[in-house]
């Protein structure tokens, strides 16, 4: 979906006056300022209610600028930069002296990526500066992939809302720290860590805190409303069921090997066979449920290759434990 050129026109000029611009990208919907204006970098902070030393990713609209924003490029990066740019890919390296500290979070080193959407890209352009940008939602919650989303979340706390039709990937980019010659993946996402061992020639480790849980030591992300449980695959229609007999109003994601099987339960999201069209639907599926008043979502894991890598950890940190600040702590 392209935007009309009118709206691309009026979101440059908001970003020039230091206000805030919901934006589409191949990802989820970012909310954007103006990376070199630390005012309206620190609104981000205020409306998301993010804790102001969480880093920021600045958005740039090509390649070719990377050295405008950054310092000491590796080989590896620039490697990286140039095969999956514009794409979900965003590169962590030595913050440039245009980058505010506050867009950082106060770290010597910035987070970039060229989106590959043609309405951010358009953008980009219009604006001519860089993007700063988290998910356009509150600190916590599950990540906006329609502007509708973000109308609903944010509302009148955003200056304008930059409609390019529903995010294609549908979770956030992979992370990676190029700072090093050998670089090391911190947040898997739409770049598969096999596209990357294969561009660069050998493995790469899975970030731990993928796995580790440790309570209290990674509180809830990307979590909705609805508690979330995590089963083993084949007990999911069991544990749904009971949970439902028990009182609550459970939401199932059916695992695609039950499609189709009957589940009394309050509602159910049978989960795409393909990893590309569960990412690309994971967050509206969640935000589903919650709409519908589940207060339980029972569902399991993806196996971890590809984009279920991905899915994976964001499920795993919507069923984290949650600091009794995220807004909609129900326990149960
Ligand atoms: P969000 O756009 O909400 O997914 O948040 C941006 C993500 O980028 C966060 O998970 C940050 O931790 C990560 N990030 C941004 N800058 C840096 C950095 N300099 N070093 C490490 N991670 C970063
Ligand atoms: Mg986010």
């Amino acid at each position: 979906m392209t935007a009309r050129t009118s709206d691309i026109e009026k979101a440059a000029g908001v970003l020039r006056a230091g206000g805030l611009v919901a934006l589409p990208t191949e990802t989820v919907y970012g909310l954007g300022a103006n990376a070199e204006d630390p005012i309206a970098v620190a609104r981000i902070f205020q409306v998301k209610g993010r804790p102001p030393s969480h880093p920021l990713i600045v958005h740039i609209g090509g390649a070719e600028q990377l050295d405008d924003w950054v310092e000491d490029v590796p080989a590896t990066a620039r490697l990286l930069a140039e095969r999956f740019w514009p794409g979900p890919l965003t590169l962590v390296l030595r913050r440039g002296r245009r980058v505010p500290l506050e867009a950082t979070g106060g770290s010597e080193t910035v987070a970039v990526r060229v989106p590959d959407h043609p309405v951010a890209l358009a953008l980009l352009s219009a604006f001519g500066g860089g993007v700063t940008a988290p998910s356009a939602n509150r600190f916590g919650s599950v990540s906006p992939t329609t502007a509708d989303h973000v109308r609903a979340e944010l509302g009148d706390a955003v200056d304008f809302v930059l409609d390019g039709g529903p995010c294609e990937v549908g979770v956030e980019s992979t992370i990676v720290d190029a700072t090093a010659e050998i670089p090391s993946i911190l947040r898997p996402g739409g770049v598969t860590r096999e596209d990357l061992q294969a561009v660069l020639g050998f493995p790469l480790a899975v970030p731990t805190s993928s796995r580790v849980r440790v309570p209290g030591q990674h509180p809830s992300h990307y979590a909705p409303r609805a508690r979330v449980v995590l089963v083993e695959p084949e007990k999911v229609v069991a544990e749904a069921e009971l949970a439902q007999e028990l009182g609550h109003q459970v939401g199932v994601f059916l695992p695609p090997s039950f499609a189709g099987a009957p589940v009394t339960v309050h509602a159910v999201v049978a989960v795409p066979g393909s990893m590309a069209a569960y990412a690309r639907g994971l967050y509206g599926f969640l935000r589903e449920l919650d709409q519908q008043g589940c207060d339980l979502i029972i569902a399991s894991l993806p196996t971890e290759e590809g984009l279920g890598l991905a899915i994976a950890n964001r499920l795993r940190r919507a069923a984290g434990p949650r600091p009794s600040s995220v807004p909609g702590l129900q326990q149960h």
